[in-house]
C-alpha cells in the first residue's frame, strides 16, 4: 500500500515506517480521493493544502518513480463538484463561468511560461502541465515541509 503522505510504500502497516504518518485525512466532497491517477502518469496523495485558486496535492509521478506536488486549477465559488458523481469541475452559470474559463487559460499559460524557465531562485520547479476534468494542472518538484508551503503560497500570487 501507498503512503498517501510521503508517497512510498507502506505495505500493511497502519503507521507509515517512512514519515509516521498515520492514518487518512478527511476530505471535502469537491478534493480528489487518494490513489486516483491523472495526467496518466500521476497518482494523488492527500491534500496538502488548499486556496482560493487551487487545491495542491501530494503526489508520485509514476514514470520517474518521485515524489512530486501537484496543483489543481479550483476557484473556490466560481466551480463546483462533487468527485461522488464525477471529477469534473462544473463552472458556476453567467459570468462566473466566463472568469473561471479566462483565469484557467492564464494558469495554464503562465504554467507553460514558469516550466521554460525551470531554475530561477525562489521558484518551483514546474515538470509537467496538462488539462483533465475540465481544469488544468501544474506538477512541480517535490520541496520538504514549510519551504514548500511559503513558496507556494508566494508563488500563488502571480498564479492567480
Ligand atoms: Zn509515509
Amino acid at each position: 500500500m501507498l503512503c498517501y503522505h510521503c508517497m512510498r510504500e507502506k505495505g500493511d502497516a497502519e503507521i507509515c515506517p517512512h514519515c509516521h504518518a498515520q492514518g487518512s485525512v478527511e476530505l471535502q466532497p469537491h478534493q480528489i480521493a487518494p490513489g486516483t491517477v491523472i495526467g496518466n502518469r500521476y497518482t494523488l496523495g492527500n491534500v496538502i493544502g488548499e486556496g482560493g485558486f487551487g487545491i495542491t496535492y501530494e503526489g508520485l509521478d509514476q514514470v520517474l518513480n518521485a515524489r512530486v506536488a501537484i496543483k489543481e486549477y479550483y476557484m473556490t465559488g466560481f466551480v463546483n463538484r462533487n468527485v461522488a458523481a464525477s471529477l469534473d469541475v462544473i463552472p458556476s452559470v453567467g459570468e462566473k463561468a466566463e472568469t473561471f474559463r479566462k483565469n484557467r487559460e492564464k494558469f495554464y499559460s503562465e504554467a507553460m511560461v514558469l516550466a521554460k524557465f525551470g531554475e530561477e531562485d525562489g521558484i518551483v520547479r514546474i515538470q509537467d502541465y496538462f488539462q483533465e476534468n475540465e481544469t488544468a494542472y501544474i506538477v512541480m518538484e517535490y520541496l520538504d515541509g514549510g519551504t514548500l508551503k511559503d513558496r507556494l503560497n508566494s508563488q500563488g500570487a502571480t498564479m492567480a
